[in-house]
Parts: C-alpha cells; sequence; structure tokens
C-alpha cells in the first residue's frame, strides 16, 4: 500500500530525514514513536504529500509521488489524516466539518454526504452532537469528529500524528477505543503515537526513528519482548515509556 525507498529530505541545510526505507502492507497497522524531534511528523508528512522530500521515492497505491505528473490533491482525498490538534473548521458546525470535503473533493452531493458523514459519527458514537460547534465539544470529541471526519473521504490508509497528545489523560480512552476498532475492522494505518497500550494491543509493527532515520522496522513482539536485541537508542527510550 505504502512504500518508501531510501527517502531522504532537507529543511535549507539541516537533514531532517536520512535514507529511510519502509513498506506498509494493505491491513497492516504500523506504530512509529521516537524521541521529539527525530522526523516522525515530517515522515508520515510526506506520506500524505504535504510535505516534499529531495531525494528517494515514496509509492501510496501505485502512485508515485516523486513523479511531478502525479495529481496530489487526488491523492491527497484518498489518505486520511489526523492531528494532535484535531484542525476541525471552529466556524463550522460537526455535520458540516463532516460533509465539506466529500463535497468539495469528492464531489458527492449534500444529501450523499450527510448520509456518509452521520454513518461514520454514529460509528464514533457522537451522532447527537452533529449541531454542535467544535468549540462546545469536549478534546476527544473534536478528535472523534476528525477521525469521523477523515474516514468520511472513504480513505484507502489512515495516517494518525500524536492524535491523543494533546488530550486530558480522561479522554485518551475514547479516542484510542476508536483506533482499536478502526485496526480490528481492518483499516490499513501508521500511527505516530508513544501509547505503547495501544501499540501492544493492535499494531503489527513499530517503527522506531531516531535522528531522522529508521532505527527500528520491526514486529510488535521483537520490539516489546526482545529488547536486548534493539539498538541502544530504542532500548533507552524503551526504558523511559514502559
Ligand atoms: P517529531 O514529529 O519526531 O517530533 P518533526 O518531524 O516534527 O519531529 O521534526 C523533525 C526535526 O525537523 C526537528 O528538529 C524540527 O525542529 C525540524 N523541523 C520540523 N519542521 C520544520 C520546518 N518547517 N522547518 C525547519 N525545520 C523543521
Ligand atoms: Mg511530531
Amino acid at each position: 500500500m505504502i512504500e518508501l525507498r531510501n527517502v531522504s529530505k532537507w529543511y535549507g541545510s539541516f537533514q531532517v530525514l536520512t535514507d529511510c526505507s519502509t513498506s506498509i502492507q494493505k491491513g497492516e497497522v504500523v506504530v512509529i514513536c521516537g524521541p521529539s524531534g527525530s522526523g516522525k511528523s515530517t515522515l508520515i508528512k510526506t506520506i500524505n504529500a504535504l510535505e516534499p522530500f529531495q531525494q528517494g521515492e515514496i509509492i501510496v497505491d501505485g502512485v508515485h509521488l516523486h513523479d511531478p505528473k502525479t495529481n496530489l490533491p487526488q491523492l491527497r482525498a484518498r489518505v486520511g489524516m489526523v492531528f494532535q490538534h484535531f484542525e476541525l473548521f471552529p466556524h463550522l458546525n460537526v455535520q458540516e466539518n463532516l460533509t465539506l470535503a466529500q463535497m468539495k473533493v469528492l464531489g458527492r452531493t449534500a444529501d450523499e454526504a450527510n448520509a456518509h458523514g452521520l454513518k461514520y459519527l454514529d460509528r464514533v458514537g457522537l451522532l447527537a452532537q452533529k449541531d454542535k460547534f467544535p468549540g462546545q465539544l469536549s478534546g476527544g470529541q473534536q478528535q472523534r469528529v476528525a477521525i469521523a471526519r477523515a474516514l468520511s473521504m472513504d480513505p484507502i490508509v489512515m495516517l494518525f500524528d500524536e492524535p491523543t497528545s494533546a488530550l486530558d489523560p480522561e479522554m485518551v480512552g475514547e479516542v484510542l477505543d476508536v483506533m482499536v476498532k478502526l485496526a480490528q475492522e481492518g483499516m490499513t494505518m501508521c500511527c505516530v503515537t508513544h501509547e505503547m497500550g495501544f501499540a501492544r494491543k493492535v499494531s503489527h509493527r513499530v517503527i522506531f526513528m531516531d535522528q531522522g532515520r529508521i532505527v527500528e522496522d520491526c514486529s510488535k513482539a521483537e520490539f516489546f519482548d526482545r529488547p536486548e536485541e534493539r539498538s541502544p537508542r530504542a532500548k533507552e527510550f524503551l526504558s523511559k515509556i514502559l
């Protein structure tokens, strides 16, 4: 579904990604972790073509991102992305948040978009909140709306960038529950998160990044159960979060 081949990226003279290679299969759930500043957000933004890269190749569902002929907006429409800070439109109510991109980008009619959006709103348990504005919802509810909004676009893969790290602790569980359900339904997911409970429960693979490099790319079992085989940097990280 996703393939990265020797991807490198610079911000000016600062190299933020160095020679990153990995692939994510359909239905796979991959957790990306690593210290702050290691390039996790940058890596998933390149997958969604929100950030350009200067070397290497990224292929998403057969579409070559490095090919100048690729229609990037069309690709982005097929990749769901959920950020740390929800990024709902504050001046639109929940229902409007859910339907806007479906109509504008996918060309759905208002009726189609509403039916689709409300189906996913129901799936995240928030149908009753459809007329509220984001500011009237808790952080956990806003993030669930953001997930429903991304799902309404029928994405081929969902990318999450620390979706629970801006939330009050009591709201983390409700968002993780939605993500666990999605994973169990077979959605292809790539999640930057430090929620190791989530990683242990549903991930297939763990990628550990440090200083712009993919230092570990291994099965969940290898990552958690055989820490002695991990790199010193990953061991140190694991010792702090487990
Ligand atoms: P992470 O998500 O792992 O915390 P990021 O991908 O956000 O890391 O950032 C990786 C590095 O790139 C950091 O050193 C950060 O300061 C730098 N960086 C991120 N965005 C930019 C930018 N737009 N311009 C310059 N440097 C950036
Ligand atoms: Mg980040």
